[in-house]
């Protein structure tokens, strides 16, 4: 049912750049002769899950919608395909996605761009909007994205459904091609809190191939969610907010509004917390260090390696052209600004600074902290955009992560959920944010399940 859901929508929505069906075939086979032996093939046992294409997959070509890995197969799998498969979990295929993660719209794959389900006119938010389009429309219950700065959480708002950042350091980068490696989490998308929490169940393992994997034990995710209240939990707006009112689209303001009067209704209690450096300096902060860790992690893309290689006699010059026809231009402009803002005479003034002010939001959010379970946010500050709307503007679809770039560049764990539609003939999903402490994905979904009921 999957294969034939793909078969039908994907001629409109363009989220997938590859089946898995042979390799899908093969888990599928595997799964069901367990179940005839009677073994326990898992939690996930059949179930069809998605990847972004920038999770390898062994023998499955991963390009991360980039021209300079065309041709590349990796020959292993990611930590979290070898969790998913042990599992049980089937994969259906590879999702699109803004080149090298970099974007918020799909608009920067270097294959083709991808609509969003609700109206095929619009962007389904980015970078892993292949696989939120693929869950939203049904080929698969569960994707996994990445999120750098907000790439699950914005196109989870964006396609109307749940999507987790976890804490970094919660799940196995391992396998994952790196854009900043300091901010990149792998997190999933469902459409239900309880598919939501099998799948982070499944994913969130320690894993000695990445240095930054944390070995702490985890919980259990799948919780009951009937046991799931608010009752007594403190759950802060942000008072800076309200100073941002006029670039934050009514909407999003009434679903926000909507939202925290329910979890008011639920027994919780609506404070306020303080959050000036993080929204005012969060992504300028972001679009220094991000870049910085991105130019140094594409330099291995050097037409050597991997995948694109233009011929040529002198070896500077095959790097030259492989890396000038092989990366996009949005990738080049990463590329540039990391190069300078780490170059000898500006490190102290751009990547020293950003360093400094990345701990005082650290500072910042342990404080907010003190005062409050959970921190209620937009997820973006305004539902889908048109295609075309934002690719000529690279510092207005920047904008579009304001909100969700700070949870990043604190490592902490924020939750998506979808807070209601927009007004008028074609609504739109509009999604709110939970943020919580470090290891405090228990609550985001003790939160989420409260508000799905
Ligand atoms: N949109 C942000 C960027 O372009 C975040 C991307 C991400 O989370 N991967 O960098």
């Amino acid at each position: 049912s999957c294969l034939s859901r793909i078969e039908a929508l994907e001629p409109e929505l363009s989220a997938l750049l590859a089946l898995t069906a042979a390799r899908g075939r093969e888990e599928a086979a595997r799964v069901d002769g367990m179940i005839a032996r009677g073994d326990d093939p898992g939690p996930l046992a059949g179930v069809p899950v998605v990847l972004k294409d920038n999770m390898c997959l062994r023998g499955v070509p991963a390009t991360c919608a980039s021209r300079i890995l065309e041709g590349w197969i990796p020959p292993y799998d990611a930590g979290v395909a070898e969790l998913l498969a042990g599992a049980g979990a089937v994969f259906a295929g590879k999702a699109n996605m803004d080149e090298f993660a970099m974007g918020s719209s799909t608009e920067f794959s270097a294959f083709h761009p991808t609509s969003n389900p609700w109206d095929i006119g619009r962007v389904p938010g980015g970078s892993s909007g292949g696989s939120a389009a693929a869950v939203a429309a049904g080929y698969a219950p569960l994707a996994l994205g990445s999120d750098t700065g907000g790439s699950i959480r914005q196109p989870a708002s964006y396609c109307g459904l749940y999507g987790l950042k976890p804490t970094y350091g919660l799940v196995s980068r391992w396998g994952l091609v790196a854009f900043a490696s300091s901010l990149d989490q792998i997190g999933p998308f469902a459409r239900t809190v309880e598919d939501l929490a099998l799948l982070l169940s499944v994913i969130a393992a320690p894993d000695a191939r990445d240095g930054t994997c944390s070995r702490r034990e985890r919980p259990d995710y799948t919780a009951p969610p009937a046991a799931a209240s608010l009752r007594g939990k403190r759950i802060a707006v942000v008072k800076e907010l309200d100073a941002m009112r006029s670039s934050v689209d009514p909407e999003v303001r009434r679903v926000l509004e909507n939202t925290l009067n329910l979890c008011r209704e639920e027994g919780a209690e609506i404070v306020e917390v303080s959050l000036p450096v993080s929204l005012e300096f969060g992504l300028p902060c972001y679009y220094i260090l991000a870049p910085a860790e991105a130019s140094s992690n594409l330099a291995r893309f050097d037409g050597v390696r991997y995948g694109l290689s233009c011929r040529e006699d002198a070896l500077l010059d095959l790097y030259l052209t492989t890396r000038g026809a092989g990366f996009g231009a949005e990738v080049k402009r990463r590329i540039l600004t990391g190069t300078y803002v780490l170059s000898s005479g500006y490190y102290d003034a751009y990547y020293l600074t950003a360093q400094k002010v990345r701990s005082l939001m650290k500072a910042e959010f342990r404080k907010a902290f003190e005062g409050c379970d959970l921190i209620a946010l937009p997820t973006a500050p305004t539902p889908a955009f048109k295609k075309g709307e934002m690719v000529d503007d690279p510092v207005r679809m920047y904008l579009a992560d304001v909100f969700t770039l700070p949870v990043n560049l604190a490592e902490l764990p924020a939750l998506s959920l979808n807070g209601g539609f927009t007004g008028g003939e074609n609504p739109l999903p509009v999604g709110v944010q939970f943020i919580a402490p470090q290891w405090g994905e228990p609550e985001l979904l003790n939160a989420a399940a409260v508000l799905e009921r």
